[in-house]
């Protein structure tokens, strides 16, 4: 039977010459010639000063870290996201306080953001959906009118953009994902990304276990040192070996994904409308990168028709985030608000195979299956 996995990581010739240069090479660990080479890259990229960890899950617990988060501090983030958004504040025993999406798209809601600032509010996290970017001008705003950092949670937003500007590079920190289901893989990878320089310091630091190890490597300390507290949250140059090779190919792989994006958006938009299927609208502030291409169904039941179709004929597709505030761990924490859209993009969001791989053939046909199933 043919299957269309829901994604399929691509690694090519140059990573495999990369990984190998590197393993034939004196430097495995972290911090070695292919890690410096990424930083180098993704700064040419517009990104500013970035660091490479082990996952983008590493890079918001580091973000906790840097912004000195503990018990008594709130923190304001979507409820329709990855829990790594909540983890790693809940971690540093902060205070989590979900918001509702957008009634239009699953970022989240600045109205709904405002609604939950108290004095204890040290930090807002926006997580860019699908890669869209969150309306960062009224987040940006709030944000600075009661002093709370803002943490951009930019795991699927490489290459795009807010009014131009690359996501993760607006708030405080960003924090990106190298996992093998974001456009950019490593297997396993992240970066976190920090605007004030003195912030960027403490952040190598936190990175290598709480030493100023990277700071004796410059030659700037003659020893080196516990300064605080940390973790390992650099990832082998193995791994920046095979990343490397991905950002070079960069433009190669966004142009792919774009042009299956627009296929889809080309054969779906339109004829889905009367089902009461939306697609996904981009507002005039945001690009689109390709991350995800992902259907708005009516309901559950008609998700779960289209789900069990597809999959009968070999196609996986995906629904995607249990509303966080209403999740088996952390429903008894909340403070019992509705929160209508997260919930209702909890029950409808479905997202279709989409990788650098697929071909415009399996697209027409995920298409085609997708308009038998409705017309049964
Ligand atoms: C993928 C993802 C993460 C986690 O990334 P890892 O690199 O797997 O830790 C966090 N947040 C969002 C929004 C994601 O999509």
């Amino acid at each position: 039977m043919l299957t269309i996995p829901f994604n399929r990581p691509s690694a090519g010739q140059r990573e495999i010459d990369y990984v190998t240069e590197c393993l034939h090479g004196p430097k495995h660990a972290g911090d070695g010639p292919f890690t410096k080479r990424c930083h180098e890259a993704f700064g040419a990229l517009g990104l500013g000063r970035v660091l490479l960890t082990t996952s983008c899950t590493d890079a918001l617990e580091m973000a906790a870290l840097l912004l000195d988060i503990g018990p008594g501090d709130e923190v304001i983030l979507p409820s329709f996201t990855f829990v790594s958004s909540a983890n790693a504040f809940a971690l540093r025993g902060a205070t989590l306080r979900f918001a509702d999406s957008a009634a239009d798209n699953p970022n989240i809601s600045p109205d709904a953001i405002e609604a939950l600032v108290t004095p204890r509010t040290k930090a807002i996290v926006v997580v860019h959906y699908a890669g869209v970017a969150c309306d960062m001008d009224r987040i940006g705003e709030i944000a600075t009118r009661y002093g709370i950092a803002i943490v951009e949670d930019a795991a699927q937003a490489i290459d795009s953009f807010h009014r131009g500007r690359p996501l993760g590079t607006i708030g405080d920190i960003g924090a990106m994902s190298f996992h093998e289901t974001k456009n950019l893989s490593a297997g396993e990878g992240g970066l976190i990304l920090i605007r004030n320089p003195a912030m960027f310091r403490r952040a190598e630091i936190i990175r290598e276990k709480g030493t100023n190890r990277s700071a004796f490597f410059r030659g700037e300390v003659d020893k080196y040192g516990w300064v605080e507290v940390g973790s390992s949250f650099l990832p082998s140059d193995i791994l920046a070996a095979y990343l490397l090779a991905q950002i070079e190919r960069l433009n190669g792989i966004q142009d792919r994904r774009r042009a299956i994006w627009n296929r889809y958006e080309r054969a779906l938009a339109g004829p889905l409308l009367r089902y009461g299927i939306a697609t996904a609208t981009l507002p005039d502030w945001a690009t689109n990168n390709a991350h995800m291409f992902y259907l708005v169904c009516a309901d559950l039941s008609q998700r779960q028709r289209l789900v069990d179709g597809l999959r009968a004929t070999g196609i996986i597709a995906a629904s995607h985030y249990i509303s966080l505030h209403s999740s088996p761990f952390f429903h008894r924490f909340h403070d019992g608000r509705a929160l209508p859209h997260s919930d209702r993009f909890t029950d409808t969001v479905l997202r279709l195979p989409l990788f650098v791989d697929l071909t415009d053939a399996e697209v027409d046909t995920v298409c085609n299956r997708i308009a038998d199933i409705l017309a049964a």
